[in-house]
């Protein structure tokens, strides 16, 4: 075949002729390719860094990748709407949402778009979601308690205000559960709850507005939701989107707990879009960056010095492991980032342990600062007893005899286990916590078979709901304080309940 050169010149002419595209203009640029949640473009010269871009027949998208040749940018939503050559313009605005408390009792998507049936939420307040943490100078220390409600949280492993406490563990351990806990608990208590869902199917995420519902907690609550089917891209700014809604309540001095369910969904979705983008893959495929991208989001959790506003974001992040591995490149990243970590173990939730949290692994390292001098005072050393009772548990598996100590440590521990065993949305105020604490170090559930336990737990505190009116009772409550005679007339009352406890079940 004879290639005729002037055909081809011809071909090229008519091309270059046809095209449009204004070069000169560095606000416009072209599609070169799309898929998978990205569009190559070729142009764009002035576009910057997490700057939004719109696509001449859908939709936006967020500058992602500054190359030499071309912009990468990832798509939010109405991806098969965008064709090869479509025309794509800068905005000059860097991707930021409308905050405001008209998003409290509502569920929307990072963008802020409203997801429930009611009409559409207009704020004052636009933010950008990347932000600067606050810094050390306007920062103070974690001293004041968040009450989660849950015994063995606020006993062994106290949150203070301003804390990140990572809820870690493998599928169906029960951390959405532990979260949302601590989240129904606020009510009445003056703190805004975000809630971030990542990647979550919708049927989980209706079951836990439904829960958040039920008690009471969606009216001070927002949750913001990334589904698993939604693009990578939303699911990818979520945590950022919500954190942003979190700092405009601390600005306010106000208190915020925020959850992000979960952060290894989220690293996920950014491993996919930087591989996608053919950044540099690194351990597990993560890109290089994926620890700064969680340290810079959970560094805008903070607690701030009162003439900074006082106001404090607690974080929760939870992390799903795989067959309980702490080693893995993202827990691990986490774990060095937060506060401590809550580790919920499958043995004993499978063994009805729940919350099944493991002990020895789990801590919180801003520690008693954070608790109310009432538990600090009963609390004792419980978490040593704990460890020690775990060690000797292994050990007395081997078999023979054990002597008399060990056995009376394997019994009280035995009954510790029973004792803090808490069913979902069953919250305690501090002042219970302090009267069943003082029941385990003043070895009174020693008296009772391990069996019993829960029985007499219910007794316990249905007695002291019973007389919470009585005058000294009532001063301890409200003065969060515990002296000798109230400890004494405590002590009494457990007592009391324990020798009702045996006249029942002599007579069975
Ligand atoms: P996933 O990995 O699917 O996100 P998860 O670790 O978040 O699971 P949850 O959904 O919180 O686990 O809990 C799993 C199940 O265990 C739920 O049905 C929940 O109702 C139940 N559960 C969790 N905590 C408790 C508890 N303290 N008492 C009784 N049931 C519980
Ligand atoms: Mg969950």
């Amino acid at each position: 075949m004879k290639i005729k050169i002037s055909e081809i010149t011809n071909i090229l002419r008519k091309k270059i002729a046809n095209y449009h595209f204004d070069y000169q203009n560095p606000k416009f640029g072209s599609v070169i390719s799309v898929g998978d949640g990205i569009a190559l473009v070729q142009g764009l010269n002035d576009a910057k860094y997490m700057e939004i871009v719109t696509f001449e027949n859908a939709g936006n998208g967020l500058v992602f990748n500054l190359e030499e040749n071309h912009v990468g940018v990832i798509i939010f939503e109405k991806q098969n709407q965008i064709q090869e050559k479509d025309r794509v313009e800068t905005t000059g605005k860097i991707i930021s949402i409308d905050v405001g408390t008209e998003f409290l009792g509502r569920v929307i998507d990072p963008l802020g778009k409203t997801l429930d049936s009611k009409p559409l939420i207009k704020s004052k307040e636009k933010r950008v979601i990347e932000n600067v943490a606050p810094s050390v100078m306007a920062r103070t220390a974690v001293n004041e308690p968040l009450e989660t409600g849950i015994l063995a949280v606020d006993a062994l492993l106290p949150i203070g205000k301003g804390q990140r406490e990572l809820i870690i563990g493998d599928r169906q351990t029960g951390k959405t559960s532990l979260a949302l806990d601590a989240i129904i608990n606020q009510k009445n208590k003056d703190v805004v709850c975000i809630y971030v869902s990542i990647g979550q199917k919708s049927s989980s995420v209706l079951r836990m507005i439904d829960k958040l519902k039920k008690n009471g907690a969606f009216s001070y609550t927002t949750v913001v939701v990334a589904l698993s089917s939604a693009t990578e891209a939303m699911k990818f700014i979520a945590p950022f989107s919500g954190m942003t809604h979190a700092e405009y309540y601390l600005d306010q001095g106000k208190d915020v707990l925020i959850v992000f369910d979960d952060l290894s969904k989220h690293a996920i979705a950014y491993r996919g879009l930087s591989l996608l983008l053919r950044r540099t893959p690194g351990r597990q495929a993560y890109p290089g960056d994926i620890f700064y991208l969680h340290s810079r989001l959970l560094e805008r959790a903070a607690k701030l010095k009162s003439d900074a506003g006082g106001g404090s974001i607690t974080a929760l992040p939870i992390v799903e492991t795989q067959l309980e591995d702490l080693t893995a490149y993202i827990p691990t990243n986490i774990i060095s980032i937060t506060d401590g970590q809550i580790f919920l173990i499958n043995e004993l939730f499978n063994l009805g342990f729940k919350p099944a949290i493991d002990y020895g692994l789990s801590v919180s390292r801003v520690g008693s600062t954070a608790q109310i001098e009432a538990i600090k005072k009963t609390v004792g050393s419980l978490k040593l007893d704990m460890a020690e009772y775990k060690e000797l548990k292994i050990f007395s598996q081997f078999g023979g005899n054990l002597d008399t100590n060990t056995n009376k440590v394997l019994e009280h521990g035995n009954r510790i286990i029973e004792i803090l065993k808490q069913k979902e949305f069953e919250q305690l105020p501090q002042w219970m916590m302090v009267i069943i604490l003082l029941s385990i170090k003043e070895k009174l559930i020693d008296q009772i078979e391990p069996k019993k336990i829960v029985i007499f737990r219910k007794h316990l505190i249905d007695h002291f709901m019973k007389i919470q009116k009585t005058k000294w009772l009532k001063n301890f409550i409200d003065s969060k304080k515990i002296s000798d005679d109230v400890k004494v007339k405590i002590v009494e009352e457990i007592e009391k309940v324990i020798s009702q406890m045996k006249f029942l079940f002599k007579s069975f």
